[in-house]
């Protein structure tokens, strides 16, 4: 039988090296759409998966000139986080958070009060820039108001290169390194809490069975059904916000 929610809040406060595992389902409340969900980006417009993809970006400036035409309206620079984000910050305040590997590219966790230095993004972040000829990185919104002025396929400063958001596309590599510290941190824990992503998504969704095979409880808290749910010790098919709270209990961080 599978385990209920009062069940799991009891495996949350007595495990000490809690890995969570989020998606794109952790920032909806926050306004920021997902892309598979059923009120998802590609759900609505299967088109716009090309403006994520490298291959097209680096091709084609009309895709570029979409995509950071895009960028400028997008509701993750104003985006606030939510209870699901603030449950995460508190597990660290008890010292119970092993690490935060995040598929979100929007910065809500550190927005929220996670240190920079327990978020693993395997995905990049939308708050720097990229070139992709000299590798030169930088912070996103002074681009942005390049755009704003009329420049609408911005180059680099330093080599004339084509810029990107330091978000890792389809088609691109992810950052060395990076995979490897999720997988550490992953065989680490003793429960490891998928949240809010259809775990679809290579190679970071092997995380899951790779925590699962060390010895980790799992927990998965998703509005879909996931390919790993068969072996979870706990699926919660239930709004992120409410549940994380739920199973973190009182929530006790200063105001912000
Ligand atoms: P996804 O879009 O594939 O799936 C999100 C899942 O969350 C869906 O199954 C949906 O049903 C569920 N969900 C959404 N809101 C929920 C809620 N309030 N309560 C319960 N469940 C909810 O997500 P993914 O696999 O994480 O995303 C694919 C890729 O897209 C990621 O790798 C990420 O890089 C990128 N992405 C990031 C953001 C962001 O940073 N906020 C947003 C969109 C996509
Ligand atoms: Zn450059």
């Amino acid at each position: 039988m599978r385990a209920s929610l009062d069940t799991v809040r009891d495996w949350v406060s007595t495990s000490r090296r809690i890995v969570v595992l989020s998606g794109a389902g952790i920032s909806t409340e926050s306004g920021i759409p997902d892309f598979r969900g059923p009120n998802g980006l590609w759900t609505r417009d299967p088109d716009a998966e090309k403006l994520s993809d490298i291959r097209y970006y680096l091709a084609d400036s009309e895709v570029r000139r979409k995509a950071w035409l895009k960028r400028l309206p997008n509701p993750g620079w104003t985006a606030q986080p939510n209870a699901g984000h603030k449950a995460i910050v508190e597990l660290e305040r008890r010292g119970q958070l092993h690490a935060l590997i995040t598929q979100n590219i929007d910065g809500l966790h550190q927005k929220a009060g996670t240190s920079p230095e327990r978020v693993i993004e395997v995905h990049g972040t939308m708050h720097s820039v990229l070139c992709w000829d000299c590798g030169a990185t930088g912070p996103m919104l002074p681009v942005l108001e390049r755009v704003r002025g009329g420049e609408d396929d911005p180059q680099c400063t330093d080599c004339g290169g084509i810029l990107k958001s330091a978000t890792i596309l389809f088609g691109e590599g992810l950052k060395p390194g990076v995979m490897e510290r999720a997988l550490q941190a992953a065989v680490e824990a003793d429960l490891l809490i998928a949240v809010g992503s259809t775990l679809q998504v290579y190679p970071v969704a092997g995380v899951v069975p790779a925590a699962k095979a060390a010895g980790a409880r799992l927990v998965i808290v998703n509005a879909d059904p996931t390919q790993f749910d068969r072996i979870a010790d706990a699926v919660l098919h239930r709004p992120i916000g409410e549940t994380l709270s739920k199973l973190v209990g009182r929530i006790n961080l200063p105001e912000r």
